[in-house]
């Protein structure tokens, strides 16, 4: 989605590190992260336990001990000294899944009034706020981490700080800032081109200050919109050229961050694929060419397919018309296809949900279509584990229950093997990062 929409709360302009200092310090006051993370080791006892590496070891037992997993052991290993023992036999464990793309900050109070898109503006610490209720509505999906792609005021930051430092209850959050946006006119009276603010860039020079702007403000990622296309607009004109994508996959990797570009339409996506992205966004009709390139360079194709059934089936919330409803429709079952080719050419392909507002707890769903078009549910569990981990360079860290790794874990109902609809509706107990977060087992 485009970063002009989220503007709409832009308008207090809040000096971000100050508020962001503030709310983390309050809360840190009255909620000390540690309180959060048990001191004694615990002993996990699962039904199964599907490590993400391909592995699946009956009646395992997850070693904890404190953030970390220790190890993965059988039935019949002695337990550590002491273990507290969690009885969670009636469920597999697979890792805490990883959502490439969310907009955690979007947040819609339904009561208002008014649709998502058109809400008054409210300050940045509210918003901040609000959005832990997305937070919690995703860990609930057993998601444990996001790669959130866009935000306004660096609420993203101040969010995912709250959470790493003042003991918010949330997903590990990288996060993106601004979206690099091509400022197009009309511009308004007074708008200064000489230089860039708030990822809005006029030509093609100020896309590696554009850059270092997020990297300063803190980001761990950087986004840009390469196309038109967000909402009900299903468009995908390119807004940057080749060269200007090129530019700021350069200027990102200087600077040690990586990229996420972007498009609805093809000519982007080749262009995206070209410029040396680490993942391309949404875009559908990718030709052969395309594909084959994204195989060979490991370009990660993020289609989000889902998110327009969102818009479709919450048309009424979004006062969408029924010709929009249609060409949201018409555009699903094209990026569909398009996913459908590319993975048959042999592209990774992540999880991501493009999930805003009223979307968070059906972040998974995307697993569906994946499924639908052709992966074994262990090909599609990969595009929200070790594939994800691996496009946001935590592949050490997090997508597999292994030694060393955080203690991202959801306990389901089900055979995740056999059953996509498994991971997507029948989580029952999440920890990350040695916390219970959710717990629906009684
Ligand atoms: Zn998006």
């Amino acid at each position: 989605m485009l970063d002009c929409r989220a503007s709409s709360n832009d308008v207090l302009g809040m000096r971000s590190s100050l508020f962001r200092a503030s709310i983390v310090a309050a809360i840190a006051a009255v909620f000390p992260a540690a309180q959060l993370i048990g001191q004694q080791v615990k002993a996990l006892k699962f039904r199964s336990v599907v490590d993400g590496s391909g592995k699946t070891v009956a009646q395992g037992v997850v070693i904890v001990d404190g953030d970390k997993i220790v190890r993965v052991q059988g039935p019949k290993d002695a337990l550590p000294a002491n273990a507290q023992v969690v009885d969670l036999t009636r469920y597999t464990a697979i890792p805490g899944l990883i959502d490439l793309h969310t907009h955690m900050t979007y947040y819609w109070d339904s009561t208002s009034g008014t649709d998502p898109w058109r809400q008054p503006a409210r300050p940045p610490e509210q918003t901040v706020r609000l959005a832990r209720i997305n937070a919690l509505h995703t860990l609930e999906t057993g998601v444990t981490s996001v790669r959130d792609l866009g935000a306004s005021n660096y609420t993203d930051i101040a969010l995912r700080d709250s959470i790493n430092k003042a003991g918010w209850v949330g997903p590990r959050m990288f996060v993106a800032g601004y979206g690099l946006q091509r400022a197009r006119p009309p511009y308004r009276p007074n708008t200064d081109t000489t230089r860039t603010a708030r990822g809005r860039v006029f030509n093609i020079s100020q896309i590696p200050e554009a850059v270092k702007q997020q990297v300063d403000a803190g980001v761990d990622y950087i986004k840009m919109y390469g196309s038109t296309g967000s909402g009900a607009d299903v468009t995908g004109n390119e807004t940057f050229t080749f060269e200007e994508m090129k530019a700021a996959v350069d200027a990102a990797h200087q600077l040690g961050k990586r990229i996420a570009i972007h498009s609805y339409g093809p000519e982007g996506g080749r262009d995206v694929v070209r410029a040396g992205a680490n993942s391309l966004e949404h875009a559908i009709d990718l030709d052969d060419a395309t594909l084959a390139e994204m195989a060979r360079r490991g370009t990660l194709y993020v289609p989000t397919i889902d998110h327009n059934r969102y818009y479709s089936e919450y048309r009424v919330d979004f006062k969408y018309t029924p010709e929009q409803a249609a060409a949201l429709d018409s555009f699903r079952l094209r990026n569909f296809e398009t996913a459908r080719k590319a993975f048959k050419a042999g592209v990774k392909l992540g999880m991501g949900s493009d999930a805003v507002f009223t979307m968070f707890g059906q972040n998974t769903r995307e697993l569906g279509w994946f499924v639908k078009l052709g992966m074994t549910p262990a090909q599609a569990l990969a595009t929200a584990t070790t594939y994800a981990a691996d496009v946001l360079g935590m592949s050490k860290q997090i997508g597999q229950i292994a030694p060393g790794y955080f203690a991202d874990i959801a306990a389901v109902e089900g055979d995740p093997l056999t059953d996509i609809n498994v991971v997507i509706n029948n989580v029952r107990w999440v920890m990350k990062g040695g916390a219970v977060v959710v717990d629906k087992t009684r």
